[in-house]
């Protein structure tokens, strides 16, 4: 008996006893089988969910949870390697028009097109994620300020070079982008609020451009 319990307390899900009876044994590999195919269904089902729970169900980019994660580890790599990294907010610009225009499914289409284009855009190390209705963030590893305002204007061109189509609609869609890099000791609150800074500056300089805004030695 105290085998067993010791057995099993170390990890055994069952035992049998010799000489061992052919149908128990049959029997119990039905259950071993049932288990096994039970835990199977639990870690697909859990992958399922933890994609639910992090990806944004209209745009299918990582959603603002995931994103803060993603830019959590990579300030946490910046700072151990001393590794360059910068923090974009993207903005549709004069998005509400569109819905006032065209209506809510036309601009839904729009978020989808306008991510697609920005995934399609995805420079090796990039993060992109939906943060708001038609904001998005970009967590740029191994990037310094002045790479980072180039990634910017890439990612600007991508979706203003040429319309949306969206159904008969042609539509001439600008962004704007505000960006900063990150500096040692700096939050991830701290960082996405200068880059949103920068963002309005943006808009402020008539939008459908990149501006930048140091962090660093800034009060
Ligand atoms: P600006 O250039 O200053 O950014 O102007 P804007 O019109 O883009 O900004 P504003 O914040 O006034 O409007 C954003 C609009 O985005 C309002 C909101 O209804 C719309 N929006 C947010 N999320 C969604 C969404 O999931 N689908 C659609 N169709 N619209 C959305
Ligand atoms: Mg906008
Ligand atoms: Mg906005």
């Amino acid at each position: 008996d105290e085998d067993i319990q010791r057995c099993i307390e170390a990890g055994a899900d069952d035992y049998l006893i010799k000489p061992i009876q052919h149908k128990v044994l049959a029997a119990k590999l039905l259950a071993m089988a049932r288990i096994a195919n039970m835990r199977n269904r639990l870690v697909s089902m859990n992958k399922r969910l933890e994609a639910l729970s992090t990806t944004d169900y209209l745009t299918e980019l990582p959603n603002r949870r995931a994103f803060e994660i993603s830019l959590t580890d990579e300030m946490a790599k910046a700072a151990r390697y001393e590794q360059a990294l910068s923090v974009a907010v993207l903005d549709i610009d004069h998005f509400k028009r569109i819905n006032d225009e065209y209506g809510h499914d036309v601009g839904d289409e729009v978020l989808r097109q306008v991510s697609a284009r920005l995934k399609s855009s995805l420079r090796k190390g990039d993060v992109i994620g939906r943060i708001g209705g038609e904001e998005f963030g970009l967590c740029l590893s191994h990037t310094s300020a002045e790479d980072a305002v180039n990634a910017c204007e890439r990612y600007r061109k991508a979706i203003s070079g040429d319309p949306i189509i969206c159904g008969e609609h042609e539509l001439n869609l600008t962004v704007s982008l505000g960006v900063t890099a990150y500096c040692e000791n700096m939050g991830q609150l701290e960082l996405i609020k200068l880059a949103d800074k920068a963002l309005y500056d943006a808009k402020a300089q008539g939008r459908n451009c990149t501006v930048y805004r140091e962090g660093c030695g800034e009060a």
